[in-house]
C-alpha cells in the first residue's frame, strides 16, 4: 500500500544534485545545549520594515504573489549573501522544468554541535497548492527570519543554527504557482499524490499513480535520503487558520497522540490560540497527503500548517512580519523545540544479578517509546545478548526486571539501548551507547563501579566495562570452583 523511496526517480535523477550532508552519528549525549525556551524576545528583525525584509512580490489580484523567476533571484542572494550559513541547492525539477529549490540553513562551519552530538533536523516545505501563497510566504518567513537573525546576532537564531540544519523547499509546486492554481500543470493536486493510502478515499485528481509528478517525487526521494531522520516536518497551505496533525486518512488519534497533544497544550498556553486537530477531523477525511506520508512512512512528527484565507488586499500590502508575526512564533517554539520531539532515553541505574538485571530508564524527551531493549555487544561490536522489549512513557521513567539467564560478561563488552523515538511502526531506530551510569552487581558496594566520570573518554568508559567484566568473570570462578 505504501513504501519508503529507494532513490531511483527516472524523472528528476539527473537532476538531484543534493549529496547527502553528514552522517548523522545519533551518539545522544543526553545534553541540553539546545534546550531552548521559547520565550526568548523577539527579534529586531520581527518589526523592522526595512527594505531588506520585503516579500519579493507583488500585490496581483486578492492575492500577494511571488512569481518563481522572484523566488530563484532571491535564494541566489541569499546563497551569495550568507555563505557561512545558506546552502542552496534543489530537490528537482517541477513537470515544466523548473528547479525546486531547497535552502539548507545551518552553522556549515560546523558538522555537528559544538559537543560533537548530531545536530537537530527539521525540514519545511510550502506551496504545494499553486494559489495558496501565504502557505509559500509563510515558508519563506521561515527562512527569512533565521538568515536576518544570524546577520543581526539574534541569539535565538545562532542557538538554532549552531545546533539545527533546517531544510526548507519553499515553492513545490511552482508551475502551479506562477498561473494561479490549486494544481500543478498535469492537474494533479500534489497534496494527494504521495504514496500513503493514495486514492483510497474521496478525493479528487490524485493523479494517475502514487509519486506520478515529478514534484512530490522529488519531495519524497529528498525526505527518504536527506532528511530521513528529521524530528520535525511542517508543510505549508492555506485556508482555514489551524494547524492539522495525523492522520487525514483515519479519524482515531495517531499513535504518537500524546506528543501532539503534549505541543497543543504548550502552543495554546503559552502561543497562540490557532485550533490544533488531527487532519481528518479538522478538516475532512483525505489521503496521499505529505503530512500522512511524512508521519506513516517517514516517522516524523508531521503538521500541516494552514494560514487563514484572508489574503493580502491590493494597496493595503503588510509586512510579512507582521501579518504571520503569530504562525511565525509557532514555527520558532516548534523549532527551539525540536530535540524533544521524539523519545530520548538515558539509563538511570542498572543492576546486575545472575539472572537478572533490573534497569532504570528515563525519558526525557516528549514521544514514548514502545519497543525499546537492553543489548550487550562484545568490544568488536558484535551483539551477544538482547534483552526482552519494554516501553518508557513521554517525560517518565521506567523500572524494569530483565531476564539475563542468557548474558554473559565479556571482556570489553558495552551495553547499549535500541529503541524507534517515537510509537508509530515508521518511526526510526537508534542504538545508543549506556554510558555514565553505576553499574552494581548483586548490589554489593566492593563491586560497584562509578561509570561516568569520564563520560566522554572512551578510554575511561572501556576501562570501567572491562573492570565490570572482570570482577563478573572472577564471581565465576570462584562460583565455579565453590
Ligand atoms: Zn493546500
Amino acid at each position: 500500500m505504501h513504501s519508503r523511496l529507494t532513490g531511483e526517480v527516472p524523472r528528476q535523477a539527473s537532476v538531484f544534485v543534493v549529496e547527502q550532508r553528514g552522517l548523522y552519528m545519533r551518539v545522544a549525549v543526553g545534553l541540553v545545549l539546545c534546550m531552548l525556551l521559547a520565550s526568548i524576545p523577539v527579534s529586531s528583525a520581527q518589526s523592522d520594515s526595512s527594505e531588506e525584509e520585503a516579500w519579493p512580490g507583488d500585490p496581483v489580484d486578492s492575492h500577494v504573489h511571488m512569481t518563481w523567476a522572484a523566488l530563484t533571484l532571491e535564494v541566489n542572494e541569499w546563497a551569495d549573501d550568507y555563505p557561512e550559513i545558506v546552502d542552496l541547492t534543489s530537490i528537482g525539477q517541477s513537470e515544466l522544468g523548473r528547479t525546486l529549490w531547497v535552502v539548507r540553513l545551518s552553522n556549515w562551519s560546523m558538522d555537528t554541535k559544538f559537543d560533537g552530538s548530531a545536530k537537530e533536523i527539521v525540514y519545511i516545505d510550502g506551496g504545494h497548492h499553486g494559489n495558496e501563497y501565504l502557505g509559500t510566504a509563510l515558508a519563506w518567513l521561515s527562512a527569512k527570519w533565521y538568515i536576518n537573525g544570524w546577520a543581526e546576532g539574534n541569539q535565538e537564531a545562532i542557538d538554532v543554527l549552531d545546533s539545527t540544519e533546517l531544510h526548507i523547499t519553499i515553492m513545490l509546486n511552482p508551475d502551479g504557482n506562477d498561473i494561479d492554481t490549486r494544481w500543478n500543470i498535469n492537474q494533479v493536486d500534489l497534496n494527494r499524490n504521495y504514496d500513503h493510502y493514495w486514492n483510497t478515499c474521496p478525493t479528487t485528481q490524485p493523479g494517475s499513480s502514487a509519486f506520478s509528478e515529478s514534484e512530490t517525487a522529488a519531495n519524497g526521494v529528498y525526505m527518504n535520503t536527506v532528511v530521513p531522520d528529521a524530528d520535525l516536518y511542517v508543510t505549508m497551505h492555506t485556508g482555514v487558520w489551524i494547524m492539522l496533525y495525523p492522520w487525514g486518512k483515519w479519524p482515531e488519534q495517531p499513535s504518537d497522540w500524546e506528543l501532539y497533544h503534549k505541543i497543543r497544550e504548550d502552543v495554546q498556553d503559552n502561543i497562540s490560540s490557532i485550533p490544533i486537530q488531527n487532519a481528518n477531523q479538522g478538516l475532512y477525511p483525505n489521503c496521499g497527503t505529505s503530512r500522512d506520508y511524512g508521519y506513516g512512512v517517514m516517522g516524523y512528527p508531521t503538521f500541516t500548517f494552514e494560514t487563514d484565507d484572508e489574503q493580502f488586499v491590493p494597496g493595503s500590502f503588510e509586512n510579512l512580519n507582521d501579518r504571520l508575526g503569530e504562525e511565525m512564533d509557532v514555527m520558532r517554539f516548534l523549532i527551539n523545540d525540536v530535540w524533544y520531539w521524539r523519545a530520548r532515553l538515558s539509563v538511570q541505574s542498572l543492576s546486575m544479578s545472575q539472572d537478572s538485571i533490573t534497569l532504570t530508564v528515563d525519558n526525557g524527551a516528549r514521544a514514548s517509546t514502545a519497543n525499546a531493549t537492553l543489548q550487550y555487544f562484545d568490544a568488536d561490536g558484535m551483539l551477544l545478548w538482547n534483552s526482552s522489549f519494554f516501553g518508557v512513557n513521554a517525560s517518565s521513567s521506567n523500572t524494569t526486571s530483565l531476564d539475563a539467564t542468557n548474558l554473559s560478561m565479556v571482556d570489553g563488552g558495552t551495553f547499549a539501548l535500541n529503541y524507534q523515538v517515537r510509537v508509530v511502526d515508521s518511526a526510526r531506530w537508534v542504538n545508543e551507547p549506556v554510558e555514565g551510569i553505576e553499574v552494581q552487581i548483586d548490589g554489593e558496594e566492593e563491586t560497584s563501579f562509578l561509570i561516568g566520570y569520564g563520560l566522554f573518554n572512551p578510554v575511561t568508559l572501556m576501562a570501567c566495562f572491562v573492570a565490570v567484566a572482570a570482577v563478573a568473570n572472577e564471581r565465576k570462578e570462584l562460583e565455579d570452583e565453590a
